[in-house]
């Protein structure tokens, strides 16, 4: 079970201890949006119930964040108690969860003494089928929400929903895994083998434009953060992008990058990071090797 707070005007976010992930809520006269749905189809009933306990209305069309199973693996079993509601994400996330899905799927059947094996493996994969490139509006009768693409980062397929405040209530933006915040991370930002670090800065400059210094910011992850936590991650995840490129700037092969530089988070989280960065830069900014 999970409790749905009021962070915003009509803006309920429930935490789940399973992953720590956010599912939220959004009230209008039109009835209720629900962004990113859990990761199975078990764990999406749990939510059903929570929003059916909200008692703010009907369900009536479902965002994803990107495609990462743990925001969309509850897709289908909105659609089981709502009817066949929309489902939005960025064009790259909804073309994306169905083989990222079944990648995941074929990670837990290797892992069956984990506890949540089996009812990821039993969930169907619904992937959106309402997409954009840059920008859409959501119309929820008496307000609007604002999905945006703020560019590449934790995947190819992150957005952003604005949802504008009252005189009374701030604005609340629900970044997805473009902030993380959580203590089963240790705060440190999703860098998985399908990110993109040399992106992400510059993905988070428009997210930062996006947040005013009472903009309540809802992480994929975690507790809700303010604007100077976004600005100090994007900073961080500045330095990843900026070693990353000073690096293979000098010719340090990609498998001495690690060891090579200091990094503002453990390096064993920076694997992927380090390897995607180099696959991204452009040849003109990488040295052959020095030996
Ligand atoms: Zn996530």
């Amino acid at each position: 079970m999970g409790v749905f707070t009021e962070v915003g005007d009509r803006v309920w976010v429930a935490r789940y201890d399973w992953f720590d992930v956010n599912v939220s809520v959004i009230g209008g006269s039109g009835g209720l949006v629900v962004v990113d749905t859990h990761a199975s189809a078990t764990a999406a009933r749990v939510v059903v119930d929570d929003v059916r306990r909200l008692g703010a209305g009907e369900v009536v069309a479902v965002v994803n964040t990107h495609e990462h199973f743990d925001h969309t693996f509850g897709n289908g079993v909105l659609r089981e108690a709502y009817g066949e509601v929309p489902i939005h994400a960025h064009e790259w996330a909804a073309e994306h969860t169905l083989p990222a899905g079944e990648r995941i799927k074929s990670r837990y059947d290797d892992e069956p003494d984990d506890p949540h094996a089996a009812e990821v493996l039993a969930t169907e994969i619904v992937p959106a089928d309402h997409t954009f490139s840059s920008a859409a509006v959501l119309d929820l009768g008496d307000r609007a929400l604002e999905l945006i693409h703020p560019g590449r980062g934790h995947t190819g397929g992150d957005l952003v929903v604005r949802i504008p405040g009252t005189s009374t209530d701030p604005d609340v933006l629900l970044a997805g895994d473009l902030v993380e915040e959580s203590a089963l991370r240790q705060g440190v930002p999703g860098f998985g083998a399908d990110c993109y670090p040399m992106d992400w800065p510059a993905t988070l400059d428009l997210v930062l434009n996006l947040v005013t210094p009472d903009t309540v910011v809802v992480p994929g992850h975690g507790a809700p953060v303010d604007r100077t936590f976004v600005e100090n991650q994007r900073a961080a995840i500045g330095v990843v992008a900026e070693t990353i490129r000073d690096l293979a700037s000098r010719g340090v092969p990609v498998g001495q990058a690690l060891d090579a530089a200091d990094w503002p988070y453990p390096r064993e989280e920076l694997a992927d990071a380090v390897r995607r960065g180099y696959e991204h830069l452009p040849r003109a900014q990488k040295r052959l090797p020095l030996i």
